[in-house]
């Protein structure tokens, strides 16, 4: 089990030095609960990473309503950026608006317009950007370092809690009475667009109801790249 308290004090010094040395640095928080974590630890601080999500057009009322939470406890607007509408109507009236269900290419595709290409836009002048991947999260993560080479995006990526546990993410929650996703409560770890995320049964992987029909080696939205490929054990260890 780990040491909270000796987490809580690395990751804000972490935090502290992408601040110093970093600037302008940005989080691209997800408003599940490990970026609730990093929010409440960036803002706390008053530290200067600006915070912006991804409003891909496809989330749940319970993750747009984090938004708000925000701004009641914190008095903070996160930044949202949006898909071309352009973009948006040629892949649904090409493939339908739910094609992404019928292959990892449509999924990838409807992915490249919803999250990677409004990234790249939230990621334009920033000489670094936080994530709040964990290690433990899936199959696809467990090579994650708390700070990364983008080259994808050329700058250098932070994962903070790289090293935290799902246990130390809800107990730094409950102890700072920080705002949560309510999906959290009902079977949802882990959380992205509403057509794209199911709840999981207890013992599950944390990361099983995302994109479940795909195989879990799929499982990443393109957003997280090792010189320009999706992370995947096999191609970080080769
Ligand atoms: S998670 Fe699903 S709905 Fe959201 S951008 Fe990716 S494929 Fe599209």
């Amino acid at each position: 089990m780990n040491d909270i308290s000796a987490l809580v004090a690395s990751t804000r010094a972490t935090l502290e030095r992408i601040a110093a040395e970093y600037s302008p640095a940005v989080f691209a928080s997800s408003l599940a609960a490990e970026d609730m974590v990093l929010t409440d630890l960036i803002l706390k601080a008053n530290l200067p990473i600006g915070i912006f999500s991804l409003e891909t057009g496809r989330l749940h009322p319970e993750t747009l309503a984090v938004l708000a939470q925000v701004k009641d406890t914190y008095g903070y607007d996160i930044a949202l950026y949006k898909p071309q509408p352009e973009a948006v109507d040629a892949y649904v009236s090409q493939h339908g608006l739910n094609a992404f269900y019928e292959s990892v290419d449509m999924r990838r595709e409807c992915c490249r317009i919803r999250k990677v290409e409004p990234l790249g836009r939230a990621l334009a002048g920033s000489k670094a950007w936080v994530t709040g991947q964990r290690r433990a999260q899936s199959t696809t993560r467990a090579q994650l370092d708390i700070q990364e080479d983008d080259a994808a995006h050329g700058m250098v990526k932070f994962n903070p809690l790289a090293d935290w546990s799902e246990t130390d993410v809800w107990n730094y929650i409950r102890d700072n009475g920080v705002p949560y996703n309510a999906l959290h409560d009902q079977g949802f770890p882990s959380i992205g667009c509403a057509p794209c995320t199911r709840a999981v049964e207890p013992g599950e992987d944390v990361r099983a109801g995302r994109w479940w029909w795909e195989n879990p080696d799929s499982k990443e939205c393109g957003l997280h790249l090792v010189d320009g490929k999706l992370i995947r054990i096999k191609s970080v260890a080769a």
